[in-house]
């Protein structure tokens, strides 16, 4: 699929819309999701113009995962959430709604449920 340079996450990398900024570096951004299926619900982008898992090359793919690792890390300090789930569409049959490559973070919150 050709990328189209006119998406959402492309809008957020060029600043032209706002977004909640987590982390950034010259290869990835990290901001919070507008729709958080759960609490601190944070999604990592490449900077790099693909559209699923397939479109990245390996380097490229190796700096996102690095700042997934690093999202991860301060969810499970900062939140203490006691697991995050990773997740990541590819294609719309996949129900890919945004075409740039994305990875959510979910933090699972079992403490919270377990006290209620
Ligand atoms: P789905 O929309 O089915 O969850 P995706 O994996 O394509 O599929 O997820 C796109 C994600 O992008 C959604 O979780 C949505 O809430 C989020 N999103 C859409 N627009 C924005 C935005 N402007 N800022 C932050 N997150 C956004």
């Amino acid at each position: 699929m050709s990328y189209d340079t006119n998406n959402i996450f492309a809008k957020i990398l060029r600043g032209e819309i706002p977004s909640f900024k987590l982390y950034e570096d010259d290869y990835t951004l990290a901001f919070m999701d507008i729709m958080p299926q759960a609490d601190g619900h944070a999604l990592v982008i490449p900077k790099f113009e693909a559209v699923t898992l397939l479109d990245i090359p390996a380097d490229q793919l190796s700096h996102t995962m690095t700042t997934v690792q690093k999202v991860m890390a301060a969810q499970k300090s900062e939140l203490g959430v006691e697991g995050v789930v990773l997740m990541q569409l590819n294609g719309e049959g996949a129900g890919q709604s945004v075409p740039h490559l994305h990875f959510h973070l979910i933090p699972t919150h079992l403490s919270k449920l377990k006290r209620h």
